[in-house]
């Protein structure tokens, strides 16, 4: 696996961490509004199950725009790039040594001031 590949493996992650939460939790939704209607009564909210997993694939497809746009933004030049792999930098997290970005290729640390 390439670092290239690695790093759009790791700029998809978010969207996929939120669409399977999403449809996890709308297939829970639909299971509890649908319990009334196994004992022959009406369901608690029509269609919540849908109506949730609609929802969550559109802010997952937002997501996943946005770190496509990254992709592109890297792809043109632009971004601040690991100087070991010239992958794309994470986002700024606090450490022991002070602020850092993590590359999302090769997994490294650039401590900030220092890129
Ligand atoms: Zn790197």
């Amino acid at each position: 696996m390439t670092f290239e590949m690695k790093m759009l493996l790791r700029l998809a992650a978010p969207a996929i961490v939120v669409l399977g939460a999403g449809l996890a939790l709308a297939t829970i939704a639909s299971s509890v509004s649908d319990l009334p209607k196994a004992l022959g009564g009406a369901p608690l909210f029509d269609n919540v199950g849908d109506d949730m997993a609609i929802a969550t694939a559109v802010v997952a497809g937002v997501v996943y725009l946005w770190q496509m746009t990254r992709y592109w933004r890297w792809t043109q030049g632009n971004g601040d790039r690991c100087f070991v792999c010239t992958c794309l930098l994470g986002r700024e997290r606090d450490g022991r040594f002070g602020p850092y970005r993590k590359c999302l290729g090769c997994g490294k640390n650039h401590a900030l001031g220092r890129l």
